[in-house]
């Protein structure tokens, strides 16, 4: 059971070949198994996903069942749940337990999803490894005794979902916390058009950038988890009004796509970026099977992409210094009294933040403060209107963008990359988030130790579909065998 695709099992739910409690209990039975060895899970509710497979089985029962209904998930713990403790995996939150649910898992919940519990990830989202996290890194259930890392900063939901303990689990991407996790465990991460998933509830890490989406282990999951995510939320200032109608399009089966005539770009900028020989083995193929189904490869410029890093690390601090802010020891979470109330917001942030949201804070404050305003944010806010700018005019002339996930397939945990080397394996990631435009990770194959590599599809903003269409192209040409048990050496 634990092999089934998200289609798969709806397909054996509704022939009520297989119950929502049977499902969910060999879930729970392998959280019980391998939680602690993956550290996947911040909390886990198995009295609430055993009442969720309850109903859900009266729904099967009774006639009335929701598109996902039944379907174990794992939900980030950035994603605030009535009720359930949401941490954002920080000491500041460990105990904080809303009195809201997020947006989008209530569409969940209302699609019919059995809550399994809360994933593990960065600190507020800040990372790439998932080893901020006040709560310990997640391991890759890849090689698994190598402790390699799941990527982050989703890393739990990658870890949960790649290892067999969730069927399907949600992700936040604002610089590539779906992409490059999914990547590095071989699973399908989607991050959609900004807006397209909204960000009610959703702990805020940099508002302009953050976007919620699936991770999974197929493409046809991605479409099918993303229908019952998206859509316009009053609730949400950035939300889009186009979100609706996407998310009808994408109940129905992907469409497949005609590559001919198809116009994909290869960014020319990132041919300066080392990436390693699987890697460009890997994708060199991929281009040449899409090349053979009739699409035109041609090169794109982005003149300013490779300063999308650096302008990154300008803005997301920024916004994070500015929504962090709120975690002072007076509203939310953890307080530390000291001698007065400055002292107690110095003492309570001092020890409720790890090192690298407090490096975050620190470079936020710094490049918003009145001398540096003008030179870091400003500038930074520039490069990336003319990156922008240089999107929509490539996509004047191709229809899709192809380009790798990552340089790297997963390493060590215990490997000591410096702050600025951990930054820069955003690189492939960073550019299409400044942008908003949806960017799929899709598994493009192994590399010659044997872990995934992948790749991404990237659209105008909301072309969404045509982005998941043709990551199915590339999946079923990579055709990796990314099945649980197998994945776990079971
Ligand atoms: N690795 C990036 C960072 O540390 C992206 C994180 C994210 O997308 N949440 O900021």
């Amino acid at each position: 059971m634990i092999d089934l695709t998200l289609v798969q099992a709806i397909e054996k739910l509704r022939a009520r070949e297989i119950t929502a409690i049977e499902l969910t209990r060999a879930y729970l039975d392998r959280i019980e198994k391998f939680g602690t060895e993956l550290n996947c899970y911040i909390t886990v509710t198995p009295e609430r996903a055993l009442s969720d497979a309850a109903e859900s089985d009266r729904r099967y029962a009774n006639g009335t069942a929701r598109p996902l209904e039944g379907i174990p998930l794992g939900m980030k713990d950035l994603f605030a749940t009535k009720g359930i403790r949401t941490t954002a995996a920080s000491r500041m939150l460990e105990n904080f337990i809303p009195e809201y649910e997020s947006t989008v898992s209530q569409k969940l919940a209302d699609a019919g999803c059995v809550l399994l519990g809360k994933t593990n990830l960065d600190e507020f989202a800040m990372g790439t490894k998932c080893a901020t996290s006040y709560f310990g890194a997640s391991i890759n259930p890849y090689q698994r005794e190598q402790c390699l890392t799941a990527g982050g900063s989703s890393g739990g939901t990658t870890s949960a979902v790649a290892g067999g303990l969730a069927l399907i689990g949600t992700g936040t991407d604002t610089g590539g916390s779906i992409r490059f996790p999914a990547a590095v465990t071989g699973l399908v991460g989607m991050k959609p058009t900004y807006g397209l998933c909204s960000r009610f509830g959703c702990i805020a890490f940099a508002s302009s950038l953050d976007s919620p989406g699936p991770i999974v282990r197929k493409v046809d999951d991605a479409a099918l988890m993303l229908s019952a995510m998206a859509g316009y939320d009053t609730k949400e200032s950035t939300s889009a009004p186009q979100a609706d109608a996407i998310a009808t399009v994408l109940r129905e089966p992907l469409a497949e796509l005609s590559l001919k005539g198809l116009k994909i770009g290869i960014i020319k900028e990132f041919k300066d970026v080392e990436i390693s020989a699987d890697m460009k083995k890997l994708f060199d193929a991929q281009i040449a099977n899409i090349k053979s189904g009739g699409a035109e490869i041609m090169e794109i410029s982005i003149p300013n992409i490779l300063d999308a890093l650096a302008t990154y690390y300008v803005i997301s601090p920024a916004e994070a210094s500015s929504n962090l802010a709120r975690y002072d020891g007076m509203r939310y979470g953890l307080r530390i009294e000291g001698t007065g109330l400055e002292d107690t917001y110095k003492k309570t942030r001092a020890a409720g933040f790890g090192e690298e949201v407090q490096r975050r804070m620190v470079v936020g404050t710094a490049v918003l403060s009145s001398e540096s305003y003008e030179v870091y944010f400003m500038q930074a806010a520039r490069v990336r209107r003319m990156i922008d700018d240089a999107f929509n005019k490539a996509f004047e002339n191709c229809d899709l963008i192809i380009c790798p996930t990552s340089t790297i397939t997963a390493f060590s945990l215990s490997d000591n990359l410096s702050v600025l080397e951990m930054y820069a394996l955003d690189i492939f990631t960073v550019p299409f988030s400044l942008s908003g435009l949806p960017a799929c990770s899709v598994p493009a194959g192994f590399a010659a130790n044997n872990l995934p590599l992948g790749m991404q599809v990237v659209g105008r903003r909301f072309d969404d579909i045509r982005v998941l269409q043709l990551a199915k192209h590339i999946e079923t040409f990579a055709g990796l065998d990314n099945r649980p048990t197998k994945v776990m050496g079971e």
